[in-house]
């Protein structure tokens, strides 16, 4: 059979896109439809900042925030307690997984996530795990930058108003006494530095296909995206 024959089953899926796109949750289903790992590298990012927050490090701090990034042990596995979270997140072998979904930490990320010494930190890792299984890897740049030959690149959009709704929701639902106005204004901030800072922006990937979201539950695009894995298979 010559590769032109071959069936086309993507290895490598990448799904990028701003905040609450709904990667995670899209990501999740698709991997489990598949029978993939999926990696929401978001929370490598988040652990760096969670570290940084916790010795007290400046997160503008270019050189300790980096070196911070090269010593951090950050595990992500299977969730081992059924308490709403979809992955166990480790960081130096202690189960942190919703400290890094507070205020504070999303306050700081996309500061932290600019510096191309913490980027290079975790796009090696990030390398390193997609090449032990078929994966989702979800994120701002994998399409761009950490997986550039990745088999499948999704990229997911939705309005700003739609996108701090569900966000709003999902805070309300972890009892968390949120303001729509303040979910939206810390949503645009992230939004912004990560899409124009100088190294690995968020943007879709040239041969990414782009989703909008805002009329669309996860399993509608969970179906749009077999759809067109399957129209790709019908194409060869
Ligand atoms: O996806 P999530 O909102 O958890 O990501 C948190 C932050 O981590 C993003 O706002 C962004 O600053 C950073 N990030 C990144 N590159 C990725 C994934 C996340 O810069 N691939």
């Amino acid at each position: 059979m010559n590769q032109s024959e071959k069936p086309y089953v993507p290895h490598t899926i990448a799904i990028d896109g701003p905040v609450a796109s709904g990667k995670t949750t899209v990501g999740l289903l698709l991997a489990k439809e598949l029978g993939y790992i999926c990696l929401d590298t978001g929370i490598m990012y988040r652990a760096v900042a969670q570290k940084v927050l916790d010795l007290g490090i400046s997160p503008i701090d270019e050189v300790a925030v980096t070196q911070v990034a090269q010593v951090t042990d950050i595990d992500v596995r299977e969730p081992s307690v059924q308490d709403g979270r979809q992955f166990d997140v480790l960081i130096d072998g202690a189960d942190r997984t919703w400290d890094i979904r507070t205020r504070e930490v999303n306050a700081c990320v996309s500061e932290v996530s600019v510096f191309p010494g913490v980027r290079d930190a975790m796009t090696l890792q990030q390398r390193r795990i997609a090449e032990r299984s078929p994966i989702v890897m979800l994120g701002r740049d994998i399409g761009t930058v950490v997986l550039p030959n990745a088999d499948l690149k999704i990229f997911l959009k939705a309005s700003a108003m739609v996108r701090a709704k569900r966000r709003y929701e999902e805070e309300r639902a972890l009892g968390r006494d949120v303001r729509l106005e303040d979910v939206l204004e810390l949503l645009l901030h992230r939004d912004n530095i990560d899409s124009n800072r100088q190294l690995a922006p968020l943007k879709p990937a040239k041969d990414a296909f782009i989703i909008n979201t805002d009329d669309l539950d996860a399993q509608g695009v969970v179906e749009t995206i077999l759809a067109i894995i399957e129209d790709k298979q019908t194409l060869r």
